[in-house]
């Protein structure tokens, strides 16, 4: 289905040419769509047959905003329904001179990681590149309409693919997003603006490498590999010292690195020998260590190394020439922060 929030500009501009409208209309669609408007009566300059046309063709956008919650850090997040039913969540991170949209990419998680609440949904479906790609604009515009105090950013700078969802099991709609965000006249974002985060799917990740060189960042928890199979059971099939292989070949763009995630969970992957196997298994001039502080929910069976305990862990990784930077929570107070994202609680 022929969507607007990902069309690009050749596109578009033969569509209405082949319906006898000049070509330069194009661009001011897409100056609406930049300011985040997808609906295409709204777009005021634009002649109203043109509009209707563009509502025939391309139908309802692919999301609807429900819900959105303020954090006292800044940090928004968004529960969007989704044209063909369900609600995602998005996630908008201010930093001082940066804005980053964790976007999801699928309704659910089918790797059931047991400390990751999106894990404990049922998987329902995949979203579209449309889907994924119309979450940025939802964003863009709600920025644009309330502007943030504590950045100088005004329009969303970085992409993490970190929300609902494992995106490399869903190629199609990360690809097809991925290749929008990059092209110059999609996003024309810079690889080095992106990041997929994913548990390890090795083939993809390889294929990520060839088609969208762009950061990656493994789902890594534990470098012993039992440990790993309970913590992230797609270790099962891809296991550590397969992915050592993979990794190595990844291609990074200069100063860059790929980043190793690794939530802290109490008693479980905190411990001196869990530190030694993390040192054996990191490259350290092409990986950095991001340590994670587990955000906890309701009966998930774990808990969250303290913050100490962290900074110590962090601190013997950095005296051993490994990079390790603590990741402090964004959000928490409306479950906003990594792994609690779960778009049926907030309805309960
Ligand atoms: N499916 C992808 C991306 C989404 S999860 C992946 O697994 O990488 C984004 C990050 O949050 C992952 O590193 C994930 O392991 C981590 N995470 C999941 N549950 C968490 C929790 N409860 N607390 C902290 N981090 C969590
Ligand atoms: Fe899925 Fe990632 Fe959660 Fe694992 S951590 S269940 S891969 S979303």
């Amino acid at each position: 289905m022929p969507e607007l929030s990902i069309v690009l500009l050749s596109s578009l501009q033969s569509l209405l040419q082949g319906w006898g409208f000049p070509k330069y209309r194009a661009k001011q669609v897409l100056d609406w769509r930049n300011k985040g408007v997808l609906d295409p009566q709204a777009m005021l300059n634009v002649p109203q047959e043109i509009r209707a046309a563009l509502v025939a063709h391309f139908g309802e956008p692919p999301l609807r905003l429900v819900q959105r919650q303020c954090a006292s850090d800044g940090t928004r997040k968004y529960l969007f329904a989704l044209r063909e039913g369900g609600t995602i969540e998005t996630v908008m991170i201010p930093e001082r001179k940066r804005i980053t949209v964790c976007l999801s990419s699928q309704l659910g998680c089918i790797l059931d990681c047991p400390f990751c609440y999106t894990g404990r949904q049922n998987f329902e479906k995949n979203l579209t590149g449309a889907a994924i790609v119309a979450q940025l604009w939802m964003v863009k515009a709600d920025v644009m309409v309330d502007p943030l105090i504590n950045s100088t950013a005004t329009t969303p700078t970085h992409l993490v693919y970190m929300g609902m969802g494992e995106p490399l099991a869903n190629e199609s709609g990360l690809h097809q997003s991925l290749a929008f965000f990059l092209d110059e006249t999609g996003m024309h974002l810079s690889r080095r603006r992106i990041t997929v985060s994913t548990s390890g799917l090795l083939p993809q990740i390889t294929r990520l490498g060839e088609m969208f060189p762009v950061n990656l960042a493994i789902s890594l928890h534990s470098a012993k590999n039992d440990l790993r199979n309970t913590l992230v059971p797609i270790n099962k099939k891809y296991p550590l010292t397969k992915l050592r292989k993979i990794l190595d070949s990844y291609p990074l763009a200069e100063q860059r690195y790929i980043t190793l995630e690794y939530v802290m969970l109490a008693g479980i992957n905190d411990q001196p020998e869990d530190l030694l196997a993390l040192v054996g298994y990191v490259r350290k001039l092409r990986e950095r260590i991001n340590l994670i502080h587990f955000n906890p929910y309701p009966n998930s069976g774990y808990t969250a190394t303290p913050i100490k305990m962290m900074d110590a862990f962090a601190s013997d990784l950095v005296s051993q020439g490994v990079r390790a930077t603590v990741r402090r929570s964004r959000g928490d107070d409306i479950m906003a922060a990594c792994g609690q994202l779960n778009a049926h609680a907030m309805r309960q």
